[in-house]
């Protein structure tokens, strides 16, 4: 082994590639490339495939706080303000996310309004807080390993929340109610739409190379976000 590989150098054919933290692979075609230098609002796309390697978001952990608080405040009226109410033969029906799930129970569907109460109340919730707590950790050391732990959490919980399932389902029983009774929109569906966008806008602006960067500085390193 050469003096570069102990140093942890990759040697290919006789030739030292440089430093491994010098080099980005693209995750979709897996081409190997020098590690961009990115300004403020750039970003680096894959020569060979187009893919979005990195982005260089400004201000990042503050945006992304202010975006995964808004969604935190707007969780609680998103699942239990009326959505919909329903005028029906005279007879009134509000209904809530919340109250769906304990309907569903009711019904002895247990198994759905488990699943349901997961998908749409509970993955969201958690994944909302493992993000608050890595955005919280960055700046300290000593929290950092745990911000770790919590943001590949958070990677594995994405497949889990379905809120914009949830809202389609929300539309589709809208159009189909419409014409059998009267309809009015509750506060709880702007709540709810509210809460989505924030997360859309938080996954853009929580750019994942930055959050890994943050999190394996060393100390005294932290100057970035
Ligand atoms: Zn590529």
């Amino acid at each position: 082994m050469s003096e570069e590989g102990l140093a942890g150098r990759v040697v290919v054919d006789g030739q030292p590639l440089p430093p491994l933290d010098q080099l980005i692979a693209c995750h979709e075609c897996d081409l190997l490339m020098h590690h961009p230098h990115l300004g403020e609002e750039e970003k680096a796309s894959c020569p060979r495939c187009g893919y979005e390697l990195v982005v260089h978001r400004s201000h990042m952990r503050r945006r992304s706080l202010a975006l995964v608080l808004t969604a935190l405040l707007l969780f609680i009226p998103a699942n239990f303000l009326p959505i919909i109410s329903l005028n029906l033969l005279g007879q009134n029906a509000v209904d809530t996310v919340w109250s769906g799930v304990i309907g569903l129970y009711h019904l002895d569907m247990k198994g759905v309004a488990f699943v349901v109460f997961m998908c749409s109340m509970l993955v969201p919730l958690v994944k909302l807080l493992c993000q608050l707590a890595v955005l919280l950790s960055m700046p300290y050391a000593s929290l950092r390993p745990l911000g770790v732990q919590l943001y590949r959490a958070y990677n594995h919980l994405r497949e889990w929340g379905m809120l914009e399932v949830y809202l389609f389902g929300i539309l589709v029983s809208i159009v189909k109610l419409s014409g059998m009774a009267e309809l009015h929109l509750g506060v709880g569906l702007a709540c709810f739409v509210g809460m989505m966008l924030a997360q859309i806008w938080l996954e853009v602006t929580m750019s994942p190379h930055q959050v890994w960067d943050a999190l394996s500085e060393e100390e005294g390193d932290h100057a970035r976000t």
